[in-house]
């Protein structure tokens, strides 16, 4: 039974819903909350307060006993906002109630337990189908009993707090088994099924020849991430409907392609009608892995099955400037879905909290960029979930550059664009970025200065507004000013210069000053330094670039 206790008229209105959805599993205890908690505590196997966690924590102090006897205890706020698992989190099934409680009165779960706390990813929310004991495993997750995972094939997953042995366990497997009373069954996409079919086979053959090729070797068709053909063979009514019954993409390769892939069983039939010895075969093995069924064969259609090397997952994320909520939501969702996080130590002290447990992160120092992008890759390879992060958008003078030089193709690479500092230090001067702009790095540390000077010079005679990334440091303090004389050469000594340093940063600072008077001795490598063209103005203390002249002249005239 579980006690339900308020004491304003704000919580008793909410006590009336909980027992209203919950007739059998409640019972109001009314009347003073000094009497009412200590009775339902005696009572009751769960209490749910509409009180403040403090009241509640005096009321129960002297009643507490042990663990595995006391009830479980969730406070609701007077605004029902929260739902707070006070007490009992795990045994007493309060983590449970306050998400149940939550979900009923549009209150936000508050659970402090540290599995919980961190965010477990939910098994059903993996990508992958799955089977089995969902429930119970995600349970004994999100309690901290220990489960066990059994990878039977590499995939690329979440980090999850598993243990080496474990009553519970996820196996992820493509083999067609039962799924134990206490495991789920998690099935990655990993077989390709090639498939040649002579034209007009029905589709109940072909799908029936795959289905039974499947079932003899032991494997599931819920592991069957696509099927594959020759292209001669896109469009053959009876394949393309295989692959829909089996709800998986149809790829296609040309006949040179697949004549190139060895196989265990070329014919002389394909050769003629396609011009391949191989199409399910050949298909099914293009892409690398292990042969698990030979080709076989009914009346019209050859099928073959091959298990494909786990592919890895580089995710290139941007972080943005730095203020937390200018990290897109996307941004996170691929911080926690990596168990491998690879960055320069400044970054990932910025991003820690986000990290689920069990992540592993791979941190250096400044300047490994190069042996940075080459571990992501090589994680990635291995099959791991890789996250490579950068500050701001990690493809702007940062690390997707050197680390996609490195990647094949037998990884998946996601880019999660980030706010970039030319952005931030816009919005924060104005609207400077009006008309066309360029970023001009003033780095020479990999880029010769005369190559630099040369983009100077061309941005300053096209009048491209111009904002400077890495200005300036103590070692190199000459290129700034050299730079904006270049660019005076071409503006005014008035034109407007925004000066940006650590833009969404605890410490931010912001000036607009011009070209004749900015101080390069104010400027260091936390800055962005975004100088306007012939037509900035600083309006209201405020950078402005109109958006084009000729269209600012007739919105004009038409005054
Ligand atoms: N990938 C980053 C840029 C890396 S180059 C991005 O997209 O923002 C490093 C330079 O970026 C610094 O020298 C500085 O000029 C600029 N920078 C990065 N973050 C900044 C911030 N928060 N405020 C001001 N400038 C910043």
């Amino acid at each position: 039974m579980i006690g339900l206790i308020s004491a304003t008229a704000a919580g008793a209105a909410a006590r009336d819903r909980l027992a209203a959805a919950w007739p059998e599993r409640t019972r109001v205890y009314e009347g003073p909350v000094k009497e009412a908690v200590p009775a339902a505590f005696a009572e009751c196997e769960q209490l749910v307060c509409f009180l403040a966690t403090g009241a509640v924590v005096r009321l129960l102090a002297p009643l507490l006993t042990e663990k595995a006897a006391d009830p479980g205890v969730v406070c609701v706020d007077e605004g029902g906002r929260f739902a707070v698992s006070l007490l009992g989190g795990h045994g007493g099934g309060a983590n449970e109630l306050a998400r149940e409680v939550g979900a009923l009165l549009g209150a936000e779960p508050v659970v402090t337990t540290a599995t919980d706390a961190v965010g477990l990813p939910g098994l059903d929310t993996l990508g992958l189908p799955y089977e089995g004991a969902v429930a119970a495993v995600s349970r004994a997750l999100l309690d901290g009993e220990p489960v066990a995972l059994a990878a039977e094939v590499a995939w690329p997953l979440p980090p999850l707090p598993v243990a080496d042995d474990g009553a519970y366990t996820i196996r992820v497997t493509d083999r067609d088994a039962v799924p134990g009373e206490r495991e789920v069954l998690l099935r990655p996409p990993s077989l390709v099924v090639g498939v040649g079919a002579s034209k007009g086979a029905p589709a109940e053959e072909v799908l029936g020849l795959i289905e039974g090729a499947l079932r003899e070797a032991g494997l599931t068709a819920r592991s069957v991430g696509r099927l594959a053909t020759v292209d001669a063979k896109a469009g053959e009514p009876g394949i393309v409907a295989a692959a829909e019954r089996l709800g998986v993409p149809l790829v296609t390769y040309s006949a040179e392609e697949l004549a190139g892939v060895a196989v265990p069983n070329p014919s002389a039939a394909p050769l003629a009608a396609v011009g391949t010895p191989s199409v399910a075969e050949a298909a099914a093995l293009l892409g690398g892995g292990e042969l698990l069924v030979p080709k076989r064969k009914s009346a019209m259609a050859t099928c073959a099955v091959v298990r494909r090397p786990a592919r890895g997952r580089l995710a290139v994320v941007g972080l943005g400037p730095g203020a937390r909520d200018l990290l897109t939501p996307r941004a996170a969702a691929e911080l926690r879905r990596a168990s491998v996080v690879v960055g320069l130590d400044q970054y990932v002290d910025q991003i820690r909290d986000l990290l689920r447990p069990g992540t592993r992160v791979l941190q250096s120092g400044l300047g490994a960029e190069e042996e940075r992008a080459r571990t992501a890759v090589a994680q990635a390879r291995a099959g791991h979930a890789v996250a490579l992060i950068g500050s701001g958008d990690a493809g702007v003078y940062a690390m997707a550059s050197p680390a996609l030089a490195e990647a094949s193709d037998d990884i998946d690479v996601v880019g999660v664009p980030g706010v970039t500092a030319a952005l931030a230090a816009g919005a924060i001067l104005g609207a400077p970025l009006g008309h066309d702009h360029v970023s001009i790095s003033l780095s020479d540390l990999h880029t010769p200065w005369e190559v630099i000077e040369r983009r100077v010079r061309a941005a300053a005679e096209a009048d491209l507004v111009v904002t400077f990334y890495n200005p300036r440091s103590r070692g190199r303090d000459w290129q700034l000013p050299k730079a904006l004389a270049i660019l005076a050469g071409h503006r005014e000594p008035g034109t407007p210069v925004g000066v940006v340093r650590n833009a969404s940063r605890p410490d931010e600072s912001s000036r607009v000053t011009t070209l004749a008077a900015l101080d390069p001795a104010s400027v260091d490598m936390m800055t962005v330094v975004t100088v306007g063209n012939t037509a900035t103005r600083i309006i209201a203390g405020r950078m402005v670039t109109p958006r084009g002249y000729r269209w600012q002249a007739s919105r004009e005239e038409s005054k």
